[in-house]
């Protein structure tokens, strides 16, 4: 049911933002025997992110990746079509973009982040001349592959930054996808191929770093870690970057770009960040409560819970959230999310590895056997064509714990 609000709302769980963490919350609250779930969510169209690197690589579409937020939302709770503008959680209320507000005995806040272009200047008119995309932002995502494919010769530079990329890892199968594409075609051996990473790693587990560094190499790659663009003059296509060794520059050709992402500045206006959070909800990475007010909850990229954001993560944060919604009430024991978090990335067009690991970069594989970690052709298949109907049947049914 969509609704529009004309008088004071209370719900007993608020969630803001109907995206992967929000509705499978939302679900697993009702699955649990909660009975008044409300959302709210702007949009009419909910997404399953993870097929835009495929749709980058030239694998997948938009169309399979979106289907109506009306079949996303969960049976028996109240959506919402309206957006949060700001919270008051001495009142414990919400105020709506459309003037209305709501009441909540407790709020889960989980409107994840958005590109941040101020961070890298002139990156964002880099990408209005077409030489420059990123598959961050749906609408680009198609021109993505585009310019990808397009190239025969010249430089591609990839650049992945460090700074709340939701699943940073996942930027590097554009990368391994279009390099496929290109050796197939045999123009590869005609392209110089950078890729920048901000973070010291590829991804955050020793094993598949080794794997993903090994495929760059077998591509010709060239690999720079702990380097960042510093920014991108779209006109000349130069990428001024800051190394561990000083400035430097590249001129490319293609530049494919995982920007650095930001909260939305509400939270920060609503006093729920702290000076550490970095603009983002300020809770207890173990319990996912809001460290000043026992009430609000933070789950998924909105979050500051020192753990890559990842739609993996939130098989875990879930079922926390979820539990210690209840245990607040009870006084039950708190549940714990250890930082699990996950990176699917393509070695080629037919396979993928996954790293699962948690706040310590500790392994933390959901099979023992086999080692998902390497490479493997069943798991591009899983993640490409499985994983998304996981998503849509089971994940935003609720169905974890
Ligand atoms: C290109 C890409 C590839 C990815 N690949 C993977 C992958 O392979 N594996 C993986 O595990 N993860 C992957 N991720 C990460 C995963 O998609 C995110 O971690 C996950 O979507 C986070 O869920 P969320 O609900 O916190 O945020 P979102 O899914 O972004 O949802 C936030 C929702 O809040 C709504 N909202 C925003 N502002 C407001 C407001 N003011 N009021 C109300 N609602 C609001 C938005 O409309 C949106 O629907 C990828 C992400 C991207 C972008």
């Amino acid at each position: 049911m969509v609704s529009i609000v004309t008088g004071p709302h209370h719900h007993d769980v608020l969630v803001v933002g109907g995206g992967n963490a929000g509705i499978s919350l939302a679900a697993k609250l009702r699955r649990d025997g909660c009975r008044d779930v409300a959302i709210v969510e702007p949009k009419d169209v909910h997404e399953y992110r993870p097929l835009l690197s495929y749709v980058a690589g030239g694998m997948a579409t938009l169309d399979d990746l979106r289907r109506p937020q009306a079949e996303a939302m969960p049976r028996g709770v109240r959506w919402y079509r309206d957006a949060v503008t700001s919270i008051d959680p001495a009142r414990s209320a919400v105020r709506l973009a459309s003037g209305g507000e709501l009441t909540y005995s407790d709020l889960a806040v989980c409107p994840g982040s958005q590109v941040d272009w101020d961070a890298v200047p002139g990156a964002q008119d880099a990408v209005r001349t077409g030489a420059a995309s990123t598959n961050y932002l749906p609408e680009h995502a198609p021109a993505t592959w585009e310019m990808l494919s397009a190239l025969t010769s010249g430089t591609a530079v990839f650049a992945i930054s460090d700074r709340h990329v939701p699943c940073a890892p996942v930027g590097l199968k554009p990368l391994f996808l279009a390099a496929d594409h290109w050796r197939r075609t045999g123009v590869l051996d005609a392209i110089t191929v950078e890729l920048v990473v901000e973070a010291d790693r590829l991804v955050d587990l020793d094993e598949s770093d080794q794997e993903l560094r090994a495929a760059a190499a077998e591509y010709g790659v060239r690999v720079r870690t702990a380097t960042s663009v510093e920014s991108v003059d779209g006109a000349s296509r130069r990428v001024r970057l800051r190394t561990p060794d000083g400035p430097d520059e590249i001129r490319y050709d293609t530049l494919y770009l995982a920007p650095p992402h930001r909260a939305p500045g509400w939270l920060a206006s609503s006093g729920l960040t702290s000076p550490e959070s970095d603009g983002f909800l300020a809770v207890d990475p173990v319990t996912l409560q809001h460290r000043d007010h026992a009430t609000v909850w933070g789950l998924g990229d909105a979050a500051e819970v020192d753990a890559l954001p990842s739609g993996g993560a939130l098989r875990k944060q879930v079922p926390v959230v979820a539990h210690n919604i209840a245990a607040r009430r009870t006084g039950a024991t708190m549940r714990h999310y250890d930082g699990y978090s996950v990176g699917p990335v393509t070695t080629s067009r037919t396979q993928l590895l996954l790293a699962e690991f948690d706040r310590q970069g500790r392994k933390e594989p959901t099979l023992r056997v086999p080692d998902l970690a390497r490479p493997r052709r069943s798991l591009l298949v899983f993640d490409r064509y499985v994983e998304p109907q996981i998503y849509w049947r089971r994940l935003l049914r609720g169905k974890v714990s």
